[in-house]
């Protein structure tokens, strides 16, 4: 029992970034669909869409455009978290 509450404690950012991103998505505050284009660059210093924190010039970001004009920034890997959440969600 003291180990499940070890592992709990332990999730890190990564799993609060998830955690956050779905959040969103069910909430309708990130859209479930797909972005009509989506590019790379280097981070602006703007928040990130998904976990809400800068993406420093030091990160990689991804910039997706949606089919309603509105852009949307990402981490690298929040853009993964959630290309792969709005899957999930869209099969439930
Ligand atoms: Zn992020």
């Amino acid at each position: 029992m003291a180990g499940q509450m070890e592992r709990g404690a332990r999730a890190g950012t990564w799993g609060a970034a998830s955690q956050r991103i779905r959040d969103k998505l069910w909430q309708g505050t990130l859209p479930a669909d797909d972005p009509v284009k989506g590019w790379g660059s280097n981070g602006s210093g703007l928040p990130c869409a998904g976990c809400d924190d800068v993406i420093l010039s030091s990160d990689a970001e991804h910039e997706v455009e949606m089919s309603d004009g509105r852009a949307l920034r990402f981490h690298v890997k929040c853009a993964g978290l959630w290309r792969v959440l709005k899957q999930a969600r869209s099969r439930e």
